[in-house]
């Protein structure tokens, strides 16, 4: 018999009504012939309401984060025990495990911990049981027992780790849409739920705020090839599959998703030494201050100096800018002036298709400046464009680039 993992987030298992919903999915699998794991995040926004609970101790400084994890982690302890009850209820033999007692062996980084190793032995019992394993999302254990979790939105990432060493044939991420749009579908009217999408696709799109998966938990299973279906608990259909790229893909439209993200800022140094150093001297800084960088052009003057423009998130923008002014004064870059601009997005468009079809760059760029919008920043991947533009036009670009590129209809069925 084949094993599956189903894993059920937040919204799905909000209540007892919903776990009872969500307990009658998994005895349908399983009548269908397959055996079942499951993995579970916490009810509704118990998460939210944990974290908040940490906080309140001391405003003035950051909790343990040892402390954190026990604490945050009995959310999910929670579900399991109300969804084994609920199957046992409906007659299906059932076992809760925490992440400890189904073998998850994690770091010590609390808070963001990383799976090191996972013993199925507790698992595969279970299963051989008869038993449907239930088992808490997001957490571990370190070599010397404590707990650990994963960062926020990671039971995706147990799911498709157990779905690995469990040998699934293929891991179900239930949530409360469809499945993978081409697009944010509350900005773009016509965004479609895709069929299929490849593991490389899915990783942009999921790194780009396209929210459905955890961008960790696509990077596992595309590492692992263990395909991937985001699906809808609430709806009958069989929404997304994520998986290697094949035949049936190739078929596929030359871009499959737009992906936007208004959270960033972008910072320039304007008229610096055009020296080797210098993109050092000033990213060096902003990295020691963990602050990440995106996208980054640096444009030469024919006067040899140049200036140099980076994009960091949003909330990274005031420090980022201090750092700057700081560094730029002191490193003796030459430069003339900072400036800085938080009102702007990045739009990507995202297909496995552009590596074989040349002018797609071109294409988007006609239809952002038939539009009239200006192009800030460009960068460019295999399977990537991004451009960076006024915050203001974003929900405008994407409408018409979407358009332009055909996403409403599926190429291959015309629907
Ligand atoms: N409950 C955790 C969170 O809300 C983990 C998860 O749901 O993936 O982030
Ligand atoms: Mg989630």
């Amino acid at each position: 018999m084949s094993i599956i993992v189903q894993k059920f987030g937040g919204t799905s298992v909000a209540s007892v009504t919903h776990i009872e919903h969500v307990a009658r999915l998994i005895m349908a699998a399983r009548n269908a012939g397959d055996q079942v794991a499951v993995v579970v995040s916490a009810m509704g926004d118990q998460t939210d309401r944990l974290d908040s609970l940490a906080n309140e101790v001391d405003f003035n400084k950051p909790a343990s984060r040892r402390e954190v994890d026990v604490l945050l982690s009995t959310g999910e302890q929670i579900t399991i025990a109300v969804l084994a009850m609920t199957l046992m209820k409906f007659g299906c033999a059932a076992r809760s495990f925490t992440g400890a007692q189904a073998g998850i062996l994690t770091n010590s980084s609390h808070t963001r911990a990383r799976i090191q190793q996972i013993d199925t032995g507790a698992l595969q019992n279970s299963i051989d049981d008869g038993e449907v394993p239930v088992i808490a999302g997001f957490q571990g254990v370190d070599e010397f027992g404590n707990i650990t979790t994963f960062g926020r939105g990671g039971s995706d990432t147990t799911a498709v780790a157990l779905a690995v060493v469990l040998k699934a044939r293929e891991c179900q991420i239930f949530t409360d849409v469809k499945g993978v749009y081409t697009t944010d579908p509350r900005v773009v009217d016509s965004a479609r739920c895709m069929d299929q999408v490849t593991f490389e696709e899915m990783l942009e799109l999921a790194s780009l705020g396209s929210n459905v998966l955890h961008s960790r938990a696509v990077a596992f299973a595309g590492k692992y090839q263990m395909p991937l279906r985001v699906l809808s608990t609430f709806d009958d259909t069989p929404g997304t599959l994520i998986t290697i790229e094949d035949e049936s893909t190739m078929e596929q439209p030359i871009i499959s998703g737009i992906a936007f993200t208004r959270d960033e800022a972008k910072l320039t140094v304007l008229g610096v030494k055009d020296v080797p150093g210098v993109a050092w001297r000033i990213l060096g800084p902003i990295s020691e201050a963990d602050i990440e960088v995106d996208m980054i052009v640096q444009n030469v003057a024919a006067d040899n100096t140049t200036d140099f423009t980076f994009t960091v998130s949003r909330d990274d923008y005031v420090q980022a800018m201090d750092i700057l002014q700081q560094t730029t004064g002191i490193t003796g870059i030459g430069a003339r002036e900072v400036t800085g601009d938080n009102r702007i997005a990045k739009l990507s468009i995202v297909g496995v298709g552009m590596k074989m079809h040349a002018g797609v760059a071109s294409r988007m760029f006609e239809v952002l400046a038939e539009k009239a919008i200006n192009i800030q920043m460009i960068s460019t991947s295999e399977i990537k464009i991004s451009v960076v533009i006024a915050e203001e036009y974003i929900e405008l670009a994407a409408r018409a680039l979407h358009a332009a590129f055909d996403l409403a209809e599926d190429s291959l069925t015309g629907k």
